[in-house]
């Protein structure tokens, strides 16, 4: 989709500070990071939310997590913890429709979350 912001990350089109990438998944810094590390992940696919996944992309949500301990190594947070979120619609605080996680670490997490 030529208006979604993550799309045309996936598709280079805009610049983004790639940390890890496979067939079916995408993990970038965040813009605007809210802890030491934070990568956000995304399905190379347009799916709006995880209200949107079907059968047929049980390959890309199976990418999709092994991503999470992949990315963390690869920052260096393996060992100490790290959080993965979704913000799921507007009241979560969704603010990107296409479907990623968060992946922050690299300080002391509160819960529960804000
Ligand atoms: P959400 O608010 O949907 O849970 O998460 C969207 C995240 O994407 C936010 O943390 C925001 O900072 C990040 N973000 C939005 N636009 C861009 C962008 O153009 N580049 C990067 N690297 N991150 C972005
Ligand atoms: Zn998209």
């Amino acid at each position: 989709m030529d208006d979604c912001i993550f799309c045309r990350i996936a598709k280079k089109d805009i610049g983004a500070k790639i940390v890890y990438e496979d067939d079916n998944v995408i993990g970038f810094d965040d813009i605007s990071p809210q802890a030491p590390v934070h990568v956000i992940i995304i399905s190379k696919k347009h799916i709006v939310s995880v209200d949107f996944i079907d059968e047929s992309d049980a390959d890309i949500m199976t990418s999709l997590m092994f991503s999470f301990k992949k990315i963390a190594e690869i920052k260096g947070i393996g060992n100490n913890g790290y959080r993965i979120v979704s913000n799921h619609k507007e009241r979560a605080g969704q603010s990107v429709f296409h479907l990623h996680f968060h992946l922050l670490g690299g300080r002391d997490m509160k819960w529960p979350p804000g």
